[in-house]
């Protein structure tokens, strides 16, 4: 974390976070930590399939309420 860190758009002194990111106070310039977008992408992946197993689950219940109607 350095106290000099500057925004890049209005120079603005900004401070970093844990990850390399930040977001400016005046301008509201967004910095992503580096690495951030395929996190944020792996993260997207990861919740698409827990929702694709929820949903199957949930199909196969009521197709066994169904049957056994
Ligand atoms: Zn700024």
């Amino acid at each position: 974390m350095s106290p000099t860190m500057r925004c890049e758009k209005c120079l603005q002194p900004v401070i970093e976070g844990p990850d390399g990111g930040y977001v400016c106070g005046l301008c509201y310039h967004v910095v992503e930590p580096w690495g951030y977008e395929e996190r944020r992408k792996a993260g997207i992946k990861e919740a698409a399939q827990v929702r694709r197993e929820k949903t199957e689950v949930r199909r196969q219940a009521k197709e066994r309420k169904m049957k056994s109607a």
